[in-house]
């Protein structure tokens, strides 16, 4: 486990530090969230532990257990205080190159704001 204040390679923790720009929709004691900045639906954000570098969902362990449950959490209070809960949403977590990851600082995408299917596309 790693802060990523002083450690932590990726754009999204220059996001964190506040080096660089993010649309920054909520934020906790453990989590921030953005949105994303090629969105997928009409709502699209992101949700990344602060204080913690784990680079994938592989990466993770039983002692990530709560922190992970903080992300879901915080995607699903998002969803209520902003008003899409009812009408539904999607929550995401790509894993490596095949999972379609790009940025190796885990993170859970909240998609919302119109029908989005049953299939995942490939
Ligand atoms: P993934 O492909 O699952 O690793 O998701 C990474 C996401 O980060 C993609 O949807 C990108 O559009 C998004 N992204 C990359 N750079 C930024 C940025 N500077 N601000 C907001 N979102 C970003």
């Amino acid at each position: 486990m790693n802060d990523p204040a002083s450690n932590n390679p990726t754009i999204f923790g220059k996001i964190i530090r506040r080096e660089i720009p993010a649309q920054i929709v909520y934020e906790d004691d453990d989590v921030l969230a953005f949105k994303d900045i090629a969105p997928q639906a009409p709502v699209h954000v992101l949700f990344i532990p602060k204080h913690v570098h784990i680079a994938t969902l592989d990466d993770a362990r039983a002692g990530d257990a709560v922190l992970l449950g903080k992300l879901v959490l915080a995607a699903a209070e998002y969803a209520r205080r902003e008003g899409f809960a009812q009408n539904g949403y999607r929550v995401v977590m790509n894993c490596r190159d095949d999972g379609g990851q790009t940025v190796y600082h885990i993170h859970l995408h909240l998609l919302a704001g119109k029908p989005l299917g049953h299939g995942f596309g490939g």
